[in-house]
């Protein structure tokens, strides 16, 4: 196949020898070149040529022509035709002028005597004019575009931009700065600026929704900015590529609009439908979907949770001779103090006039249903002051659980409400559950709280103490404070059955303090009577670890009776681990460097976390009593104690046997090296007269050998360790 046949070349030859341009001509003909050439000789004749209609794609000028000046020649073509190329043909001008008139416009040049580079020459130089003049097209094409652009974004209520493809921007439109507070030079001058006023929360999706800009089908975007006011207002960003008529990619346009007014009023849609006014509660609707959730919920994870339906008790009564805008005070009022007693992330909503319904998750940290149920009543029997005015109103709960009393939201709550009308019933101001053992239950636990609450604050609570003795020398080594509850009508309460429920109330921390204070004080007063052991442990729960008030309670206990630290030790359960790891550590490492001794309780029956071993000097280990029990019988027991025996010493901490009630377990730990024993063997936890004397008799031991009285005498009990080795 042919291509078809380029037109020839319109050539312009500027020379006065006739003889040289035949030349030329042949030379052109010869290889190849097709062109037609015109000869001008003088600067009219040149004149005459540029002004005439054809087109010339290129000049070939001499150098040296009578009655011509070169520099003006390329001046009269530069003035007719700017983009003509020219190229200097000539057989005298010497280098150094050549490469000086390269620098004023002429293409190339050529010498007479080598013609052969001639047509290369032209090639070139035609090549090279190609291309400047689809660049400056391209150029031209987007200052026109850029300009016609400008003129639209100029005038737009939108704050529009264009970037470059490097991301740098061209042009911010002016109403930039009415959206933003900043102004367009300050895009330019910061690259950073606009991630910088975007809404922390939604830079993530901003910054999604950049990259996917580089796709075909971009989306639209809504996000958050500060303006320089530090307002908020919504945005709405949309932005595509822009290619030039080639088809190359030359930057993106983008366009913000401000729909800030638009989102205010979804959102007081939102609010009206799902929010009740007054208290900015959820509504009923709302509260049915929070419910249908939380069933969701319950049944993907099988876990459980309760529903409240609160009604307060005196709420009519007070509108009507208070009037209904004092009503409604008192309304917004009690919806504050409900909110304030409810523990994080519970749902809470206002579903009629003096309705409230509530949701309880229970989260690993949430005390007892019952006991936040009376918490909520104890909060608002609290008088409430409305215009200078003490209102007293109350509210009754009921209660119904998920999934036992109901599967459905519509049985669900039909318990809770049963449940509610019979706490109105039977008296108001109280709970019920919808099932009465619960409710059961609930009343013993809620009795038990407020009495343990009152016994701390009376002086129902004393210490019992019981001696650890060394294995080898039989000496009293230190002691364990253990709490006892003298119940007026009960009598004594051992600890197992209220220190849970303390634990679950929070009352295990005015009871920890109170332990702590008092075990100091008796460490003091033995110490002043020359008979305290080396060091006297006291018990701290998990939950006192976890709260930051533990090392302000000890250092205050010990600055009050100016005991030396190393004489008090305190016991921690290994199961502290699970609540509040990091607080629980940190708590952990400042009781350390406060100097008292630490010690872990009940270890082998925790969350067998061993890390925290190696990282705060523990000085003591206590094997629990479930171990030590059947010691002597069971082998797997037997390896277990050897193995916390040997993990303790390599740790280089002393290993205590709990609960050591035979001569034979006795003997067995002493073969396995245990360090000490507790237990009924030695002693029973004693009252602090008993143990005072058990403590003078201890001291006696070596003078008076002779007592009788077994059950006191620390001689006996610890003769009786030591002989059986
Ligand atoms: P624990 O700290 O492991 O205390 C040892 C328990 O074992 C004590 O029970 C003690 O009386 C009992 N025990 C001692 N020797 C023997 C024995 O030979 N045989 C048998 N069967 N039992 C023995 P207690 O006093 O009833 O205390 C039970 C738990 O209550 C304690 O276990 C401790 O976890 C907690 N507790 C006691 N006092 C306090 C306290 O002041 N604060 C805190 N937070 N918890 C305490
Ligand atoms: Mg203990
Ligand atoms: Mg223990």
């Amino acid at each position: 196949m042919n291509a078809s046949p380029e037109p020839p070349l319109n050539l312009l030859v500027i020379e006065d020898n006739p003889a040289d341009f035949r030349l030329l001509v042949r030379h052109l003909h010869k290889e190849g070149l097709a062109a037609d050439c015109t000869r001008v000789a003088s600067n009219e004749e040149l004149e005459a040529a540029l002004t005439a209609a054809s087109p010339w794609t290129l000049a070939l000028a001499d150098y040296k022509i009578p009655g011509m000046d070169f520099v003006s020649t390329l001046g009269m073509i530069r003035a007719r035709c700017p983009e003509l190329p020219v190229i200097l043909l000539s057989g005298t001008v010497g280098e150094e002028r050549a490469v000086e008139l390269l620098h004023c416009g002429v293409g190339d040049f050529v010498l007479k005597d080598h013609l052969i580079r001639l047509v290369p020459a032209i090639k070139r130089s035609l090549r090279e004019t190609e291309d400047q003049r689809a660049r400056r097209d391209a150029q031209a094409a987007l200052r026109e575009s850029e300009e016609k652009y400008r003129i639209l974004a100029d005038y737009s209520p939108n704050w529009e931009y264009w970037l470059a493809p490097d991301g740098a921007y061209r042009y911010v439109s002016p109403a930039c700065r009415e959206v933003s507070g900043y102004a367009p030079a300050e895009f330019f001058a910061d690259p950073g600026l606009m991630d910088s006023i975007i809404h922390p929360d939604d830079l993530n999706a901003w910054q999604m929704h950049r990259q996917g800009l580089l796709g075909t089908h971009p989306v639209p975007l809504s996000f958050r900015i500060h303006t320089r006011d530090g307002d908020e207002r919504w945005l709405e960003h949309v932005c595509k590529p822009v290619l030039d008529e080639a088809g190359r990619f030359i930057g993106w346009r983008g366009s913000h609009r401000d729909v800030t007014e638009r989102r205010r009023a979804e959102q007081k849609v939102d609010f009206l439908t799902y929010r009740d006014p007054l208290t900015g509660l959820p509504n009923r609707s709302l509260f049915h979907e929070l419910l249908t959730r939380a069933i969701a919920r319950a049944e993907r994870t099988g876990t459980e949770f309760a529903l409240l339906f609160l009604d307060l008790d005196n709420f009519k009564t007070v509108n009507e001779s208070l009037g209904h805008s004092q009503g409604d005070q008192l309304l917004i009022a009690v919806g504050r103090r409900l909110r304030d007693a409810l523990p994080d992330g519970n749902a809470l909503a206002r579903i009629g006039g003096d309705e409230f319904n509530l949701i309880l998750e229970r989260g690993r940290r949430l005390p007892g249903i019952d006991l936040l149920a009376q918490h909520l009543i104890d909060a608002l029997n609290e008088p409430f002051i409305i215009d200078e005015r003490h209102i007293y109103i109350g509210v009754s709960i009921g209660i119904a659980l998920y999934p036992a009393d109901g599967q459905e939201i519509e049985t669900l709550q039909s318990s809770a409400d049963a449940a509610l009308n019979q706490a109105k019933q039977q008296g108001r101001g109280i709970l019920r559950f919808f099932s009465p053992e619960l409710t059961t239950r609930a009343k013993d636990r809620l009795t038990l709280e407020a009495e343990l609450r009152h016994a701390i604050e009376g002086n129902e609570l004393l210490l019992y103490y019981q001696p650890q003795t060394d294995l080898t020398s039989g000496e009293t080594v230190g002691l364990e404070a253990l709490v006892r509850w003298h119940h007026p009508e009960r009598g004594m309460i051992p600890p197992g059955d209220f220190i849970p429920l303390a634990e679950e109330s929070g009352l295990v921390v005015p009871l920890g303090d109170w332990v702590l204070h008092m075990a100091c004080r008796q460490i003091k007063a033995w110490l002043d009577a020359g008979l305290a052991p080396r060091r006297t442990a006291v018990n701290v729960s998990a939950v006192q670890l976890s709260r930051e008030h533990l090392i302000e309670s000890v250092k205050h206990a010990l600055r009050e009776t100016g005991i030396p630290p190393e004489r008090l030790e305190l016991e921690i359960t290994e199961s502290f681990v699970i609540a509040d790891r990091e607080q629980s550590f940190k708590a952990l490492a400042e009781l350390r460097a406060l100097g008292v001794r630490l010690s872990i309780d009940d270890f082998g029956t925790g969350y067998s976390s061993l890390a925290y071993l190696q990282h705060i000097e523990i000085h003591e280990l206590k094997i629990d009593i479930s171990f030590v029990r059947d010691v002597t019988t069971n082998l797997s027991n037997a390896s277990i104690v050897k193995a916390i025996i040997a993990l303790g010493h390599s740790l280089g901490s002393e290993v205590v046997a709990e609960g050591v009630e035979t001569q034979a377990q006795a003997d067995y730990l002493r073969a396995l090296h245990c360090d000490l024993i507790q237990g009924y063997l030695v002693s029973r936890p004693l009252s602090v007269e008993d143990m005072t004397l058990y403590l003078s008799r201890s001291g006696a031991t070596s003078r008076d050998a002779s007592r009788e009285d077994t059950d006191l005498d620390p001689s006996c009990a610890a003769r009786g360790v030591l002989q059986g080795s």
